[in-house]
């Protein structure tokens, strides 16, 4: 039997087949969940709905999250559909390309604003609009970076706004502790997707990742798939407000030296 049998799983973010969304999609319907998923923008046609497809996901619904109608009638349509949810996966960020390439003092206000919005108000916004159908022992999580906590260069506001994202975390879990849902967040290491597409020299630093972690190894969307069904099954029902690392050690680390540096001495 699956780790998450039973349990009706909505997971926000699915852009393509690269995407983070789909690793955790494609993990949760290994595990039997039921699933509903969430795209925004004009992908449905080419992107979302042949993947909905692959994993016989009959609830497909766009919802820019930036909209609170949209947000309100998308628990709407879930309520129907589902009745009650189990999981709510919060995979979406946005900032834009200048303010991922420039000095981090030259964001805009528009610009931090957006990010802001759009990476870190949604996950509290999806809360209070799921909250009415969430079943107690409900999981929520978000996707964060590193990026957070220590500098990684042309990151800029979106290091800034995962900090808040796992503010956020904390501050979410602690309200909703006693009712028995939790919230949490994984830390994922560089991954090709199109969100990471838009980061300022996000090639090297995926290199960089390959030669410095402990693992010496790049993470994949089926790490972060597996390490996601963890997170919403029960065999993680005391774990709330955490961060977890989903990383091969880089976090860990603290003077960085390549296998080669290392020999060299
Ligand atoms: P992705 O496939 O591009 O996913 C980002 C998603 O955010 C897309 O589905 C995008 O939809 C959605 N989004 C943007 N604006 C939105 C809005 N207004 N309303 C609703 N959805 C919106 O890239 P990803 O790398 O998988 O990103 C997923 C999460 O993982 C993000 O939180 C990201 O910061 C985090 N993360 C990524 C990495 C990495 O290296 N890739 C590492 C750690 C954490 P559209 O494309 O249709 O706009």
């Amino acid at each position: 039997m699956g780790l998450l049998e039973g349990k009706n799983a909505l997971i926000f973010g699915l852009a393509n087949e690269r995407s983070i969304a789909w690793g955790i999609t494609q993990a949760f319907k290994r595990e039997g969940a039921n699933l509903g998923i969430s795209y925004a923008g004009e992908m449905l046609e080419r992107r979302v709905k042949p993947l909905a497809e692959q994993v016989d996901c009959k609830w497909v619904e766009e919802c820019d999250v930036t909209k609170d109608d949209q947000i309100a009638l998308t628990a709407e349509k879930a309520a129907k559909h589902f009745g009650k949810i189990d999981v709510l996966v919060h995979s979406i960020a946005f900032a834009g390309r200048d303010e991922l390439s420039r000095p981090y003092y030259e964001t805009s206000r528009e610009g931090f604003k957006n990010a802001m919005d759009i990476s870190v108000f949604s996950l509290v916004a999806l809360t209070n609009a799921f909250l009415p159908i969430l079943n107690p022992n409900a999981s929520i999580m978000c996707l964060t970076y590193y990026g957070s906590v220590k500098v990684a260069p042309h990151y800029n506001v979106m290091g800034v706004a995962k900090a808040a994202l796992e503010s956020s975390t904390r501050y979410l879990a602690y309200d909703l502790g006693p009712q028995k849902i939790r919230v949490n967040a994984i830390s994922a290491g560089p991954i090709r997707t199109l969100a990471a597409a838009g980061v300022g020299g996000f090639r090297d630093m995926y290199k960089h990742f390959a030669d410095m972690s402990p693992m010496r190894e790049n993470v994949t969307i089926e790490d972060v798939g597996n390490s996601a069904v963890f997170l919403a099954s029960d065999l993680s029902r005391r774990i709330t407000g955490e961060v977890l690392y989903v990383d091969s050690g880089f976090n860990t680390v603290g003077v960085q030296m390549s296998a080669k540096e290392e020999k060299s001495e």
